[in-house]
């Protein structure tokens, strides 16, 4: 059924604490975590805890969420005090974009210089 974990999901394994990760921060509805290959001074994912493969699709089904994923993408920037210099968020959406992991996933970078557009 759309949103529930799925035993072959690494980020459902990260929201069920079966892989270890370093959480930053919390919700009732989302967890965020440092990425593993970090690409900037601040690089912290945001994941829905729910299963859908990616932020269209989350909108699609559950959209208050998906406000929570941002919302959550904007704390993690003002606690790592990129807020004032500016930061990106990213939903790589399918493989040809980048998307590794599909469990939607916010990408909050930050603490150096952004280019436009990005490669
Ligand atoms: P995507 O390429 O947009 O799907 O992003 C997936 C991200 O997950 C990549 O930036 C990876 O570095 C990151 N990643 C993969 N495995 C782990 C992990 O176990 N912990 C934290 N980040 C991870």
């Amino acid at each position: 059924m759309a949103g529930e974990p799925q035993a072959d999901c690494l980020f459902c394994k990260i929201v069920s604490g079966d892989v270890p990760a370093t959480v930053v921060r919390e919700t009732e509805t989302t967890v965020a975590f440092r990425d593993i290959n970090p690409q900037a001074p601040t690089h912290v994912l945001v994941i829905p805890k729910v299963h859908h493969p990616d932020a269209a699709a989350l909108a699609a089904a559950e959209p208050a969420i998906l406000a929570d994923v941002v919302r959550e993408a904007g704390e993690v920037a003002r606690e790592e005090k990129v807020d004032g210099t500016g930061y990106r968020i990213v939903f790589n959406t399918g493989s040809g974009a980048g998307q590794t992991v599909f469990h939607a996933h916010a990408h909050v970078l930050g603490g150096r210089g952004l280019q436009w557009p990005p490669g």
